[in-house]
């Protein structure tokens, strides 16, 4: 996720580090860059111009030029800037104090709603019992869709009799159904097209109308950068939206859309999608979000993953290998572990604050299929193998190979990944937390 506009960043504030002094040229020159990278990130030029205004105008104010760590301050700056510009709060979903809440799903055909409809609705049912209903009757097979995801995520759906042709009427039935199960959620998924057009949004004006909405969610595509500003502007104009779901913020999205719907439309982006699983969904934190952009990791994240995914034995024993410098064989099997339960490394780590970990976690990635392959190669080594990887050689290497059923090919591998996640434990053990925004989140882990 924001791969171009990360390393853009770091590129800036690494070249600004290494000077004692900044002079006006400096910002300057520091400000073109940050320009260039916003606008090459599908952000909207009128909100790039004012945001980089607000930039210029604190980062060349006396204070600044004529402090000891002005790099610092010009990158925290930028981040406050962001971080104003995506808006301050996070903005929570809202729940009806009187249920059921009725959440609307809305947006172009292929956003991701339907998905996004039962991630939302497996979110909820940690604290709700959600009901998803499908209202779009002009896809045919929207409706299975919609069935067949409710049942993998084991959240109850309400659709149409067969036959049925009329959304309204099948998003009206649902409340009484909604009360004979005793959920207290519905969540509409409702039509899409393929261009706005004046049927569907008479459409969902009309269900707005007769089935009032707690949240009307627009769900919007990160990958299709400015279109997705200007879709938000239009439903927005017609239906009045509560907020935003950016999603397949996972795939090459440059960002954009995150940094520029709420500037254009002032309507908050609530969530974003990272993924096709039913778990990838994520509550948009723009302080979160702006470190993220600028390299600095997310670690707020990266604590509510981890959370989420294990015992509170678990994420102590990963903090505790996170701060001593000694990573072993031992702590990468527990790390294998943690992958399997927490989903993909890269985006795990890529929460972490490393300074150019966008770069270095390319070649990192442990490809999900392969665990089993690296486990039973770590399973096969001696304990002192374990405690002291660098004794492993030809022979050994041969050994282990045969041991675990794979090859002296995995083994290297495994080994040259045990060497690539040592390097980033060693970075993050090193890190002095004072200096990250995150501190309240980092103080729990390096306790
Ligand atoms: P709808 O037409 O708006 O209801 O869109 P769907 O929910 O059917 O999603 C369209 C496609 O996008 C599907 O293949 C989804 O699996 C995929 N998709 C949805 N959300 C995400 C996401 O956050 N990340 C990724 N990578 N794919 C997603």
């Amino acid at each position: 996720m924001f791969d171009a506009l990360k390393e853009k960043f770091e590129s800036v504030f690494s070249s600004l580090r290494g000077k004692g002094r900044l002079t006006a040229d400096d910002v300057d020159a520091a400000l073109r860059e940050v320009r260039r990278a916003l606008l090459e990130a599908d952000v909207n030029y009128k909100v790039v111009k004012s945001l980089i205004e607000a930039i210029r105008v604190r980062a060349t104010g006396a204070s600044v030029l004529g402090s000891i760590t002005p790099a610092q301050q010009v990158a925290t700056v930028v981040y406050e800037e962001l971080t104003g510009v995506m808006g301050k709060e996070p903005a929570p979903i809202v729940i009806s104090p009187k249920p059921p809440s009725v959440f609307m799903m809305v947006g172009l055909q292929g956003a991701g709603k339907t998905t996004a409809a039962v991630k939302l609705a497996k979110r909820m049912s940690r604290s709700h019992k959600p009901l998803v209903v499908a209202c779009d009757l002009r896809r045919p097979a929207a409706v299975d869709q919609l069935r067949v995801l409710a049942e993998k995520a084991d959240v109850a759906f309400f659709g149409p009799e067969p036959g049925e042709r009329d959304s309204l009427s099948v998003a009206k039935k649902s409340l009484p159904y909604a009360e004979d199960h005793l959920c207290d959620l519905i969540i509409l998924d409702t039509a899409g097209r393929l261009q706005i057009d004046d049927d569907l949004m008479s459409e969902l004006e009309a269900m707005k109308r007769d089935v009032p909405p707690h949240e009307i969610l627009l769900v919007v595509d990160s990958m299709t950068g400015q279109e997705a500003v200007e879709v938000s502007a239009a439903f927005n104009e017609r239906l009045g939206l509560s907020g935003v779901i950016l999603t397949k913020m996972d795939g090459d999205a440059r960002g954009g859309p995150a940094l520029a719907v709420k500037a254009a439309t002032g309507v908050p982006v609530k969530l974003v999608g990272t993924g096709e699983r039913v778990e990838d969904l994520e509550a948009f934190d723009a302080k979160r979000m702006a470190s993220r952009i600028m390299g600095m990791g997310d670690m707020t994240g990266f604590m509510e993953k981890l959370e989420q995914s294990t015992t509170a034995m678990d994420a102590e024993r990963v903090a505790e290998s996170f701060k001593k410098n000694r990573f072993t064989m031992d702590d990468m099997l527990l790390h294998l572990e943690q992958v399997k339960k927490l989903g993909p490394l890269d985006k795990v780590l890529e929460m972490l604050p490393i300074p150019g970990a966008s770069k270095a976690l390319k070649g990192a990635n442990v490809d999900m299929s392969r665990l089993k392959y690296s486990e039973a190669v770590i399973r096969s080594m001696t304990s002192k193998e374990r405690k002291n990887p660098e004794i492993i050689k030809g022979s050994r290497r041969r050994r282990i190979a045969q041991g675990s059923g794979t090859s002296v090919q995995m083994v290297n591998q495994v080994l040259a990944q045990y060497e690539q996640m040592k390097a980033m434990m060693k970075s993050i053990g090193k890190m002095n937390p004072k200096s990250f925004k995150m501190a309240g989140a980092l103080k729990n882990l390096f306790r």
